[in-house]
């Protein structure tokens, strides 16, 4: 494969897509020696198809804010790779969302549902628009305004959103609302709905609780045990919850979580009632963590990440590129064992290149944090069968999945020294499914 090639064509077209470029790297460098064995792949010019989304909505979304003023924001919805089944991913609400951005997580989330071993595509959308300090009333018109343009472009079998950064239970609830008026159908085109109209139980806390699942097959696989282990986590949303609640209850200690305004550092460990208190301090929408170190008289480190304090455990939980060198450097120094994102690619190229270096425990998002979207699969076929699973049957199936995703990890990533590259593995076991389907349909 000319690699090279292909990076400087792909830059070319989208000059400054720096996150998507970044995605797209990772994956063609992991990718070389598989598909150079594969001389139809190069024929059927698999990676420069695979490389382009089939196609991208961009629309504007107006709504009128509660003072009456008219507000424009953009949206988004970027349809990356149907072969291996309908597209499915989040969308995002956040103000750095750009085409980028948005390219760069359908891109993973190609992938990322291959590894999953259920029939989803890739896809992600979103918009401009942030959620900080808007009221209810704000944030339903904006989702409803939302919906108004992508609604057309959705559907059971063809695109099925989901939430992600921004986006939660609320307004997935306004978007499926507005969605099933204008569609005239109730078939669980969206994901991550409500229990009572659809949602899948274990849905909220799937991508923290399939992260940490994961977390215990790493440690397994070098014999060790999640008990006892300090843990940094950042992020304050739903999948660091998820990845706190799980990580505690196997007997592991939390002792971070952030926020844009810093992280609070709780040497205790972040467990009970405090866990539940990151849904208090996220339903304030306010995106601050400081609260909680008052609230509980630990410290809080204005402005600063949390890698800078001594842990076994390193978990990214809120958003691309929030490790980077400096913070592996750190890490690495202070004995950490095992790095894990649970944020879509959550460390820079350079702080990953440094982790397997290292020999360090690392492995990529697009594998830890499947079960978020994995379980929603799960609520597809719930709502394709008009039936509801108790938690420990989804429960049982998440883990199932995480356990697969990890060997599949293993085949594929396991070095002649015995380290395992869980970032090669990862993206060539997705890599060759998606492949493979694409070969068996033709050029379409
Ligand atoms: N936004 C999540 C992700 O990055 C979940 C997507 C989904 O459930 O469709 O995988």
């Amino acid at each position: 494969m000319k690699t090279e090639t292909i990076l400087n064509a792909l830059e070319a077209k989208h000059p400054g897509e720096n996150e998507f470029l970044q995605a797209v790297k990772e994956v063609l460098l992991s990718i070389e020696d598989v598909y150079n064995e594969h001389p139809e792949f190069e024929k059927a010019a698999i990676v420069e198809r695979l490389v382009e989304p089939d196609r991208i909505f961009s629309f504007k979304v107006p709504w009128v804010d509660d003072s009456g003023k008219v507000q424009v924001n953009l949206g988004y919805r970027v349809q990356f790779n149907n072969a291996i089944g309908p597209y499915k991913g989040g969308i995002r609400f956040h103000a750095s969302v750009n085409l980028s951005t948005l390219k760069f997580l359908g891109f993973e989330q190609t992938f990322k549902n291959a590894l999953t071993t259920l029939p989803m595509g890739g896809g992600k959308g979103g918009s401009d628009f942030s959620i900080r300090g808007k009221s209810n009333a704000e944030v339903m018109r904006f989702c409803q305004a939302f919906i108004l343009e992508l609604w057309r472009h959705i559907g059971p079998d063809t695109d099925v959103p989901a939430g992600d950064i921004g986006v939660g239970t609320r307004e997935i609830g306004y978007m499926y609302g507005m969605y099933k008026k204008l569609a005239r159908e109730n078939t669980g085109t969206f994901t991550g709905k409500g229990l009572e109209y659809g949602g899948s139980l274990v849905r909220p806390e799937a991508t923290g609780f399939g992260g940490i699942y994961f977390v215990v097959n790493m440690l397994k696989e070098k014999g060790l045990d999640l008990k006892g282990k300090t843990i940094a986590v950042s992020g304050f949303g739903n999948v660091a919850w998820g990845a706190a609640l799980k990580a505690t209850q196997l007997g592991g200690k939390v002792v971070t979580i952030s926020g844009p305004d810093g992280y609070v550092y709780d040497p205790d460990g972040i467990s009970g009632e405090k866990i539940d208190y990151m849904l208090e301090l996220r339903a304030t929408g306010e995106d601050v963590v400081e609260p909680y170190a008052k609230k509980y008289g630990v410290e809080f480190f204005p402005g600063k990440r949390p890698w800078q304090q001594k842990v076994d455990v390193a978990l990214p939980c809120a958003i691309q590129n929030e490790l980077d060198e400096n913070d592996a450097k750190t890490l690495v120094a202070n004995g950490v064992t095992c790095v894990a994102e649970i944020s879509n690619m959550g460390c820079t190229a350079e702080a990953v290149d440094y982790f397997v270096e290292k020999g360090v425990l690392f492995a990529p998002g697009k594998a830890v944090n499947a079960g978020g979207v994995a379980t929603s699969g799960l609520e597809m076929s719930q709502n394709a069968m008009h039936l509801q699973w108790t938690e420990a049957e989804v429960d049982e199936k998440l883990h199932h999945i995480m356990n697969s995703i990890h060997e599949q990890c293993v085949i594929y990533g396991k070095q002649k020294n015995g380290y395992i590259n869980y970032v090669k593995g990862a993206n060539v076991a997705g890599f060759m499914k998606v492949a493979r389907a694409m070969m068996a349909q033709g050029i379409v």
